[in-house]
């Protein structure tokens, strides 16, 4: 879960990516990174926190040059510390690389196992360091060459973008697990853009190209643009963007978000249709389901339910005598919606079946009498190994629970999950059939296996805050 932006041949590149990482702060708000490039000199402010935290005038400034890279971290593999936050930078043989990551490596630990025998250093626990460890080991000659050679040792997903000498170069896994997306700016047809996703051009007005192919290595430089592949895989691109991650106004691989949640609330509603008197979302990442369930079953959407966006990470209880406020920090019911009536609440995911259970509650004190919860995604019962953050598998509900005994814990009239076919039919794309995607969450069908944890594997213990 993170989210990259790169630019190149734009006077003001280090501004036009801290817009770009604004419009994907969705993607990770745990730390922050853009380095700048002028004529192969490196410039970075990294720095935990936020995106109009970190990037003040003053710190904007300090990012010259034509060039730019930037990331958004969620912390997925590495933990949250300063030394893991991204774009990493690195000097070898005589030039300076930075490199932005989004995705998970699987086979990390045997590579820095591997590399830490040969005499490797390594300065962060963050699994992209790999890649530059082994791009600087690499006995071929062209940096395209050894960044190619890299790529031929990890496994698992990875959309980055690298900056290096005049080159801005965006890669994707032969999977296509993470999107990644090239663009242009409007009455600019010199400067390419490249994101997470399409909700970054929308923002500095850029024009999405297309997608990055799965396997391609696409290098952009004054002598133009050309792209070279790694061995082909069968495309699995993440079904979880589509259902929660991404924002709903971008479009990955040609298929809009928004649409796909529409096509998902409206199959539910087939699915899983019931009595009711009104359908209600989870803000935010229902509203969009919800829709499409209560146009496919003619009952009226209402907001029922009331988002608080200023609820921080972390919240001081007032006293011990204001208690069970919990969920009423970050939601609230409206009872005008709700007194008396039959309730059907679309939210896209239940994860550990603790939000669903409160959220119950909160509609039934709201004067609602049934409450019937609907999901526009199939049962979460296995972590993502991909780079989206999902606890271990014995903390998914879905793992150790039937459907009818999630439905009693959280104390719902009734509970329906879309199938994983119906998901699938809607997000893929009109022009590509076949399955085309991961949904290793949810059939426990994973592309790449996993290399086992190595016990009692010595971790680095360096602490800087
Ligand atoms: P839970 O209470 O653990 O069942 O969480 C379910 C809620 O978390 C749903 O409202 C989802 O929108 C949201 N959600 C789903 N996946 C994730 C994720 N990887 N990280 C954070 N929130 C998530």
């Amino acid at each position: 879960m993170c989210g990259v932006f790169g630019i190149f041949n734009h006077p003001e590149a280090s501004n036009l990516t801290y817009l770009g990482l604004h419009a994907l702060q969705h993607r990770g708000q745990e730390s922050a990174g853009v380095v700048s490039n002028v004529e192969g000199t490196l410039h970075g402010v990294r720095a935990m926190g936020q995106v109009r935290k970190i990037f003040t005038r003053e710190a904007l400034a300090q990012l010259p040059g034509p060039l730019a890279i930037g990331h958004v971290r969620y912390t997925t593999a590495g933990g949250s510390l300063v030394k893991n936050i991204q774009p990493l930078w690195a000097q070898y043989r005589g030039r300076s690389v930075a490199i932005a990551h989004n995705g998970n490596l699987v086979n990390e630990e045997v590579l820095r196992e591997e590399l830490e025998g040969e005499g490797a250093i390594f300065t962060s626990f963050s699994d992209t360091e790999v890649i530059l460890q082994l791009m600087a080991r690499s006995h071929q000659g062209d940096f395209r060459d050894q960044l190619a050679d890299a790529l031929g040792r990890v496994q698992g997903a990875y959309s980055m973008v690298l900056t290096t000498a005049d080159e801005l170069i965006a890669v994707r896994d032969p999977h296509g697990f993470r999107p990644l997306v090239l663009g242009r700016l409007t009455g600019s047809p010199d400067t390419y853009v490249v994101a997470s996703e399409t909700s970054a051009f929308d923002l500095i007005e850029a024009e999405r190209i297309r997608d990055i192919e799965p396997g391609e290595i696409l290098t952009i430089s004054k002598r133009g643009m050309s792209s070279s592949f790694v061995p082909k895989a069968p495309r699995r691109s993440c079904v979880f963007e589509y259902v929660y991650f991404a924002r709903p106004d971008s479009v990955l691989d040609g298929k809009s978000v928004y649409e796909a949640r529409i096509a998902m609330g409206e199959q539910l509603a087939a699915e899983h249709a019931v009595e009711a008197d009104v359908v209600i979302p989870v803000p935010d990442s229902g509203v969009v389901a919800a829709l499409g369930y209560s146009h496919a079953s003619g009952i009226p959407f209402q907001m029922g339910l009331i988002r608080n966006h200023y609820v921080g990470r972390t919240f001081i209880e007032p006293s011990d005598s204001i208690r069970h406020f919990g969920v009423r920090l970050k939601l609230n019911a409206v009872p005008q919606v709700l007194k008396g009536k039959r309730v059907v609440v679309v939210d896209d995911s239940i994860v550990r079946g603790t939000t669903s259970r409160k959220i119950v509650k909160l509609l039934r004190q709201a004067g609602a009498t049934e409450v019937h919860v609907r999901i526009s995604s199939p049962p979460v019962n296995g972590p993502c190994h991909y780079g989206i953050d999902t606890p271990t598998r014995a903390e998914l509900v879905a793992s150790t629970q039937s459907v009818e005994e999630i439905a009693k814990s959280i104390e719902a009239d009734s509970l329906g999950y879309l199938g994983a076919e119906r998901l699938l039919a809607a997000v893929r794309a009109p022009d590509a059939p076949g399955k085309n995607f991961c949904d290793a969450c949810f059939t426990g069908d994973y592309p790449v296996p996993r290399e086992p944890p190595r016990p009692g594997r010595k971790q680095l213990r360096l602490i800087e805050v």
